[in-house]
């Protein structure tokens, strides 16, 4: 038997908790919260590491690492997604935690925030590997998921295959399906209908919404997507068929531009035989970086945290960014968009559809009861625009940016939350 160890590699430009922290004293400060509150605010209330072993398809075992993260409970049971990248770090899973904690609260859900991470680059296994290593990982961490303890979810790296094989593991152990354990599943096996547009229809219906208020027509308005996978395609399908011009998108290889507009469906076909975007037909070539800096109406960072950071944005033209990532502008970068006036919608609102929808699943699953499509997107759109209502009035109410004023509602439903509840015992 040959074990051979997983390699870490460099962590994403930007620190994650950094910017996170960041966020967080700036809301703790302007809420005036005591001393006591922000120190258990601060840090993650549940941290597990596990180091596991996967059986590979030649035979050889391979050790892999990953996390699973409880940021604050207060609110209700924890939720947030599963990330398999090379790049996932204890650091970086924190910080994901700590968004999903004040995320669930911005949209006012009953829940508290979590984040698990294997570092692994699924396209390096095959199905079996992936099998394998989702059901072990599931295992691990099952001592501390449930759907009334933690629900994950997909994130970067990670699909619904990947939800009904957690789903299966832990209904195994307990002998009998737990469907409310993750969401996030394909619909045969508990997932809902709309969950894996959601994110992606979430970003629609906030850039709708920032582009009423700022008297702009989303109809032919220029957009470019930087991540072109489950939030970044989504967005820019459903945003094409909305009447806006997606005039570029990029993965991890890099971008392709047309002025003219981008043809969003020929691409998503070309990129399901895992080609990619640097290559694809019907543009220019461009780069992460020329995508970022387009002159564009709105920017969607839709990839990695960390990619609008004080070394290029000053380069970005965009009028609005609507983040679809986790943390992709550090707060150095955030400070030159206030000045250049460029609108920021942050993701703790922007990409909340994913968590919204994921809601739906769960109380689906818990009834056994399930919903038509048309009743999930409606519902979508009230929740994430009623939210969107809240956080633009409590921006334009102290003259703070729409990531003070989400961060000042988000915490401050916690801390309400954490005081009423009381310090056990
Ligand atoms: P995904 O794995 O489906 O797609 C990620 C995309 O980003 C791919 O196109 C990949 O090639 C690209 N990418 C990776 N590294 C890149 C780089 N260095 N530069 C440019 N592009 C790069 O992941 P996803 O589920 O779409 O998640 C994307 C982001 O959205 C993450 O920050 C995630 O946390 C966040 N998010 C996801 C959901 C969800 O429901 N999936 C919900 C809320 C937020």
């Amino acid at each position: 038997m040959v074990v051979k160890a997983q390699q870490p590699q460099a962590p994403p430009a930007g620190n994650a908790l950094e910017t996170a922290l960041a966020q967080f004293d700036a809301a703790a400060d302007r809420l005036q919260i005591d001393n006591g509150i922000r120190a258990v605010l601060r840090v993650c209330k549940r941290e597990l590491s596990v180091h596991f072993p996967v059986q590979m398809d030649d035979h050889s075992v391979r050790m892999f690492s990953g996390y699973r993260v409880q940021h604050n409970l207060s609110r209700g049971p924890a939720k947030g997604g599963i990330r398999y990248s090379p790049l996932v770090s204890l650091d970086e899973v924190r910080a994901l935690a700590m968004w999903m904690t004040w995320k669930s609260a911005v949209v006012n859900l009953p829940y508290g925030g979590a984040k698990g991470g294997v570092l692994v680059d699924p396209r390096d296994l095959s199905e079996s590997e992936l099998e394998n290593l989702t059901r072990r990982y599931a295992t691990e961490i099952s001592i501390i998921i449930g759907p009334n303890e933690d629900i994950p979810a997909p994130d970067m790296g990670t699909d619904p295959r990947i939800m009904a094989w957690i789903m299966d593991t832990i209904s195994m152990h307990r002998g009998y399906t737990e469907a409310g354990v993750v969401t996030g599943k394909p619909i045969a096996v508990g997932g809902t209908l709309g969950r894996l547009e959601a994110t992606g229809r979430g970003l629609q219906y906030v850039t709708e919404e920032v582009a009423r208020r700022h008297g702009v027509a989303v109809q032919g308005a220029t957009v470019a997507i930087q991540g072109f996978g489950n939030v970044g395609a989504v967005a820019a399908q459903l945003l094409d068929q909305a009447g806006a011009k997606v005039v570029a998108v990029s993965d991890a290889s890099g971008g392709i531009y047309n002025g003219a507009g981008l043809k969003i469906d020929s691409l998503l076909a070309y990129q399901k035989d895992r080609a990619k975007l640097s290559t694809a037909p019907g543009g220019d070539q461009i780069t992460n970086d020329e995508l970022l800096s387009l002159p564009v109406d709105f920017l969607i960072p839709a990839a990695l945290e960390g990619q609008l950071h004080a070394g290029n944005a000053d380069d970005v033209r965009a009028r609005f960014i609507v983040e679809g990532a986790n943390g992709p502008t550090t707060p150095e970068a955030d400070a030159i968009f206030a000045d250049k006036g460029i609108v920021v919608v942050p993701d703790i609102l922007a990409n909340s559809g994913g968590v919204i929808v994921s809601y739906f699943e769960w109380v689906q699953d818990l009834q056994f009861y399930f919903w038509e499509e048309n009743e999930v997107n409606e519902r979508l759109h009230k929740v994430i625009t009623h939210a969107f209502s809240d956080v633009a009035a409590t921006a334009e109410k102290h003259g703070i940016s729409l990531r003070e004023a989400a961060m000042v509602l988000g915490v401050g439903r916690v801390v309400e939350a954490t005081k009423l509840r009381g310090i056990y015992p």
